[in-house]
């Protein structure tokens, strides 16, 4: 293939491999701790556009040259699916598109630009008294997780943030236009559709969107339960029971959220114990004054926890079963830190279609309690564990209801459970022995002692993917979700991660080709099919760097 010219004439900072300062600092990301090596994310520039005319340009250049494009705004895909390699751009959007305005008198719609992280976007609504379903990671971008759906604490209560969008402003490249598709317009439905968990990143750049969001008055009641226990393998298995008795009875009411989130010792944490079980349970008072309340729930959890005593505050913070508006509530249900180790990750997020009669017939709890003691047991083994339960289903789930009309791609809305178990990986020892290795990263002993440890935690991944879903201990059918992705090639792993296949899928695809024929916006595996010949092609990277060196007249001053 004939080497490009460098992309030229943005502007907005364009930082070129092999040429520009920063380039490394520019291209990190979530992935980057585990993709790094496979030469996933390393995009042959990372261009900032100052506005809409910024996105034009990358355009036409991704399009003259026979290119692709991987859009970013925060940069949180857990398998690179914002990044790209080869002569590839990366449009990083986290600064460009920062619009807030309220639309009407009342503070209950709202337009904004995608470049907002969660957390701002939470106070700016609660400033007015206001909120909306999100995660619960703060430094998430409102860009991909509009895409990826939003799920969160308020999953079961209120449905997903997607649910609340009314429009979307999005550039396409056939036509090349920047355009506001509606959910109430019936010639955009498709496209609305197909934004919102279609494939994230495939069908055009968004830079706006216009959202509903939900007043604290109509719930005034709500009430809140957040702490931590410590962790013991039989106190998770006492708090998986309460969470899957929440599905004995198909009609437990819609205002009952609960997530069991665990997280072990990190190096820095000194002072703290091996591992914590933090639970966050929320009654969101749906139908308004006059509800009447019944603590029973927030007894069980409290009891399954050891009792009152042994509840500790979160990060300095503790709910007790107290009342609060549903726009403070969201404050104490994100996690505020950038990620939850500084380390590579093998992730899996599994939804599943299981019933709590399943469930307990195949005790789940106990399994699931076993195989998170099998990871946390030895604090000096290297491997550290996220993980988190949630209820999702129910007559009365928003996840189920909220999108009857199908105006949202997201799959498997008919899901009882959603669970992630989550293994990193670092250097294994007591701290000195830790340091020794760090210190020589490239030596032989470190290098085998670094595989050792990533060989154990891909290994307990993959007894879990045996037990919990071939041998149906958590889920009878393997479903994924976009948020929680953690595979490369979406062609080939397609059935887990769309519903309704193969329509869905087929569907979604041909609108992209329409939309798209050059495939300027798949610039790498993780994007909806057909894959243009491109991807399969091995780009030589000295290449790329040779070229760009010849051609700007400068030194490199980083070349990886
Ligand atoms: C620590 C952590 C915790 C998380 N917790 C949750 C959680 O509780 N709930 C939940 O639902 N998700 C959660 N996520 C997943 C996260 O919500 C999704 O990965 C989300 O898509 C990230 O958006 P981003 O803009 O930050 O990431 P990016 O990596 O920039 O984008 C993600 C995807 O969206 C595409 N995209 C991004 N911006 C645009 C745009 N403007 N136009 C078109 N395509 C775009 C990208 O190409 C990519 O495919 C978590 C992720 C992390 C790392």
């Amino acid at each position: 293939m004939h080497v490009p010219p460098p992309p030229e004439g943005f502007q907005g900072r364009n930082v070129r491999r092999g040429v520009d300062e920063g380039y490394d600092g520019a291209v990190y990301q979530y992935a980057y701790s585990s993709h790094r090596d496979e030469e996933l994310i390393q995009p042959r520039a990372v261009i900032y556009p100052t506005d809409d005319s910024d996105v034009f340009k990358a355009m036409d250049y991704a399009t003259k040259y026979k290119l692709g494009i991987a859009i970013r705004t925060g940069g949180h895909s857990y398998c690179g699916s914002s990044s790209t390699n080869g002569y590839n751009l990366q449009l990083d959007l986290s600064q460009t598109y920062t619009d807030f305005t309220w639309d009407n008198v009342d503070h209950t719609q709202v337009t904004l630009g995608v470049s907002i992280t969660l957390s701002r976007l939470q106070s700016k609504l609660r400033h007015k008294n206001r909120f909306i379903p999100t995660g619960q990671c703060s430094y998430v971008n409102l860009g991909g997780h509009l895409h990826t759906g939003g799920y969160g604490q308020l999953t079961r209560s209120f449905g997903l943030l997607a649910d609340y969008i009314q429009k979307i402003r999005i550039i396409t490249a056939n036509p090349p236009e920047a355009r506001w598709v509606d959910r109430n317009v019936a010639e955009d439905k498709k496209l609305f559709r197909a934004i919102l968990g279609g494939s994230p990143g495939n069908f055009g750049v968004v830079t706006d969107v216009t959202l509903n969001v939900l007043r604290d008055e109509d719930h005034p009641l709500s009430r809140g339960l957040r702490c931590v226990f410590l962790y013991k393998e039989e106190t998770l298995k006492k708090l998986l029971d309460v969470l899957v008795e929440q599905d004995d009875d198909d009609n437990t009411p819609g205002d009952y959220d609960f997530i069991i989130s665990l997280m072990s010792k990190r190096e820095e944490e000194e002072d703290r114990p091996a591992a914590v079980i933090v639970v966050f349970a929320q009654w969101a008072n749906l139908r308004g004054p006059g509800q009447e309340y019944n603590p029973e729930f927030f007894n069980k959890i409290r009891e399954a926890g050891g009792g009152r005593a042994h509840m500790l505050p979160f990060h300095g913070l503790k709910l007790d079963d107290e009342q609060m508006a549903m726009s403070g509530l969201c404050s104490h249900w994100v996690f505020d830190m950038v990620r939850e180790y500084q380390l590579p990750y093998y992730k899996r997020l599994y939804m599943s279609d299981s019933r709590s009669i399943d469930l307990k017939e195949k005790d789940w709890p106990t399994w699931a309690a076993k195989r998170v003691q099998a990871l946390e047991g030895n604090i000096d083994d290297g491997l550290y564990i996220g993980g988190q339960f949630q209820y999702c289903g129910g007559h009365q789930s928003r996840l189920r209801i909220k999108d009857r009309d199908n105006l949202t791609s997201l799959s498997w809305r008919d899901s009882n459970f959603g669970c992630t178990l989550d293994a990193f990986y670092d250097y294994p020892g007591d701290f000195m022995q830790r340091k020794a290795l760090r210190s020589e990263p490239e030596s032989k002993a470190s290098r085998d002692a670094l595989a050792r440890v990533k060989k154990a935690a891909k290994e307990w991944v993959e007894k879990n993917d045996k037990e919990g879903i071939a041998e149906q201990r958590f889920t009878k059918e393997d479903r994924r979700l976009f948020w929680g992705a953690y595979d490369q090639d979406l062609v080939a792993t397609r059935k887990f991660y769309y519903d309704q296949e193969p329509h869905k899928y087929d569907e979604l695809s041909t609108l992209k080709q329409q939309l798209d024929p050059n495939y300027i916006f798949t610039a790498n595996k993780f994007s909806i099919g057909p894959h243009p010949p491109r991807l399969m092609q091995k780009v030589s990277l000295a290449n790329v760097i040779d070229y760009q060196i010849e051609h700007s007249g400068t030194r490199p001053t980083t070349i990886k």
